[in-house]
This record gives C-alpha cells, sequence and structure tokens, in this order.
C-alpha cells in the first residue's frame, strides 16, 4: 500500500471509495465473473469521472501556487475538460478550455451538446481552436495560458487529461489502496483489471499503485487513441515518474505496461462496429451506459477477450469504469 493521502494533499472532490459491483447478468453471458468500478457515478462535479479522481491531488498545488484560472485542453467533446470545468467553479476559479477537433466526427450539433454544453453552462470559457490528437504540449494551450496572463489573471495549466504533470498518477496509484481495502472486505481478488487508456495517467497511476502490493495482477490498458506507440511511451513515462515521485523503490518494467491495441477502432473518438455492439451489450444487459470514444472501446475488449477465452478459468475480471457517457448526445447518429 502507497497510503499517499499521509504524504500529498488530496481535495475532495469525489465520494471515495467508488462503489465495486458485480455485474451478473454479464458475466454469465461471457462466462468469467466480471465485476466494475464505477468511477464514472463518484462524484456529484457535472456526472464525475476519472479526471475529478486525479483532480483531486492537482487542486491543491493550483491553490498554494495562488492561481485563479485552470486552464486545459483537450477535443472538443472532452470528458476531461468538462471535469476540469467543474472543479474550477467548485473551487471558485475561472475557466479556460482549448477544445480542439481531435475526432473527425461530422455532426452538427457536435460542438453544441454534451460535455462542451456542460463546461458551457458551469461558465467556462471554450475555445474552438486547434486539432489532432496528440500528448504534446500544444500551441493552442500556451496561447490560452498567456491570454489568462495578459488578462491579469494567474493561470493554472493542466494538460491533456491531467497527465503528464507532475502529481497527474497520484489519483490512480491511490486508486489501487482504495481497491485492495475493497478486496479485503468484500473477500475477492481481481487478477485483472480492464482500462481504457489515452493520456496515460490513469493506467501509470494503476500501475505504480497494484505494482505497490504484495499480489501481483495484470492492468490491461485498452487503447483508445488509435496511436497505441503514443499511448504506451506516455503511461511508461508517466509511470516512471508517478513511482520516483511516491518512493515506490521498485523498477517499472516495460512489460508492467500492457496495451491492448485490437479494440481502438479507426482513430480516437471514432467507434467502429465492435465498440457500438460493446456499448449495447454493457447497456442491455446490465443498463450500463459507455461511450463511443473510450469506455465503449474498453467494455469491447473484455467482450472480445472473453469471448476469445483469454481469461484463465476461475479469474476475475474488474472493470474500471472511467466515465464519459455525457458525450453520447453527440453520437447520437451512431445508433440509427
Ligand atoms: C480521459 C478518459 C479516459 C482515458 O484516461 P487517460 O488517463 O487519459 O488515459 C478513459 N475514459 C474516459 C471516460 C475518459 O474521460
Amino acid at each position: 500500500m502507497l497510503n499517499l493521502e499521509q504524504r500529498f494533499k488530496r481535495h475532495k472532490l469525489a465520494f471515495l471509495p467508488s462503489p465495486i459491483h458485480q455485474l451478473p447478468r454479464l458475466s454469465e453471458e461471457l462466462g468469467v465473473e466480471v465485476w466494475a468500478k464505477r468511477d464514472d457515478i463518484s462524484s456529484g462535479l457535472a456526472y464525475g469521472g476519472n479526471k475529478v479522481r486525479k483532480l483531486e491531488w492537482l487542486l491543491p498545488d493550483a491553490i498554494a501556487q495562488g492561481c485563479d484560472t485552470l486552464v486545459s485542453i483537450g477535443g472538443v467533446q472532452s470528458n476531461h475538460t468538462r471535469q476540469v470545468a467543474a472543479v474550477a467553479a467548485a473551487a471558485g476559479m475561472k475557466c479556460k478550455l482549448v477544445q480542439e477537433t481531435w475526432a473527425p466526427w461530422k455532426d452538427e450539433i457536435y460542438d453544441k451538446v454534451g460535455n462542451i454544453l456542460l463546461s458551457r453552462i458551469m461558465g467556462a470559457e471554450t475555445l474552438l481552436e486547434g486539432e489532432g490528437y496528440s500528448t504534446a504540449e500544444k500551441e493552442t494551450w500556451k496561447r490560452a495560458l498567456d491570454a489568462v496572463r495578459s488578462e491579469g489573471g494567474r493561470p493554472y495549466g493542466i494538460p491533456a487529461g491531467a497527465s503528464d504533470h507532475r502529481l497527474g498518477g497520484l489519483g490512480y496509484a491511490n486508486f489501487a489502496d482504495e481497491v485492495a481495502r475493497q478486496e479485503k472486505e468484500l473477500g475477492v481478488f481481481f487478477d485483472i483489471v480492464i482500462v481504457a487508456t489515452c493520456t496515460g495517467s490513469t493506467q501509470a497511476g494503476m500501475v505504480v499503485g497494484f505494482k505497490a502490493q504484495e499480489k501481483e495482477r495484470r492492468v490491461i490498458g485498452i487503447d483508445t487513441s488509435a496511436i497505441p506507440d503514443m499511448t504506451r511511451t506516455a503511461v511508461t513515462k508517466i509511470a516512471r515518474n508517478t513511482a520516483d515521485l511516491v518512493e515506490l523503490g521498485k523498477p517499472i518494467n516495460d512489460e508492467d505496461v500492457i496495451i491492448d491495441e485490437r479494440f481502438m477502432g479507426t482513430a480516437y473518438g471514432i467507434p467502429d462496429e465492435v465498440t457500438l455492439a460493446g456499448i449495447q451489450t454493457a447497456a442491455r444487459l446490465e443498463g450500463m451506459l459507455t461511450d463511443p470514444v473510450y469506455e465503449g472501446k474498453s467494455v469491447a475488449g473484455l467482450i472480445g477477450m472473453a469471448q476469445a477465452g483469454e481469461f484463465d478459468k476461475g479469474s476475475k475480471v474488474l472493470y474500471a469504469h472511467l466515465g464519459g457517457s455525457p458525450a453520447l448526445d453527440a453520437y447520437h447518429s451512431a445508433f440509427k
């Protein structure tokens, strides 16, 4: 166990621990015991999601630095920027968001509904400029930071997904402690954790947090960026930086970072047939909603791996649900 709350500042923004429950009908369908950890329903801040868990560890830093404006970046339907907008509102800060065109999804309402609508309702300024998914530092983001300074504000920069940030891996490193405590209460052990991965700090934090525990397990990242090498590089870098920060005392090996490229579809933000089938299966068997950008792909991965017999008999699989359903309306045409 890492016991990070004794060593780093956490500003409570989520209702933790998030629930863990069985998915009985999906388990029966797949012939493997599947449970879900529901980070999609663990915060009262604008439908929550995995970024709220990460931002709990960044907000104290922003406050300590005397910043008054959170500045971040994502795609037009970014869940991350919506959660930054919510955190800014709850902290009494301003918020500037660069919303780039990352997904080549054509729909008149794409930049009007879902996540971006919620960010606007919460008072964030949404700048529709820039394009192309990348974990690299973007010009558009630097311009937004400069704009805050020239307006006399003090910006706190949060990179895409709150990932490539010194403190970005803490939330999900702490998640691993949380899972271990819940396992004790429930009397189970999850051999495999399935998680959607993109900018990397969710999976990276988990890799570090679980590595600190005695019993080994596999964290399988389902790539959603459709640039899996970039994802692998990002996860590995963040995991190693986080391991140093928390003084893990063990190396993060290349084999610790498992990225499955089979369910990413053709591009970031574009669901394919397999993604849509996964979304419908989870929705129809469990009433559990997932989105076309991230969780639909990881749920499709879970289903695909189970159907291919890739899980050992008797293993218990934990599906980490990271949120994302607020984007569903923007993808209405995929379900016609
Ligand atoms: C951001 C996000 C992810 C990916 O998490 P990273 O930390 O960027 O790898 C997965 N699912 C949802 C719903 C997200 O919003």
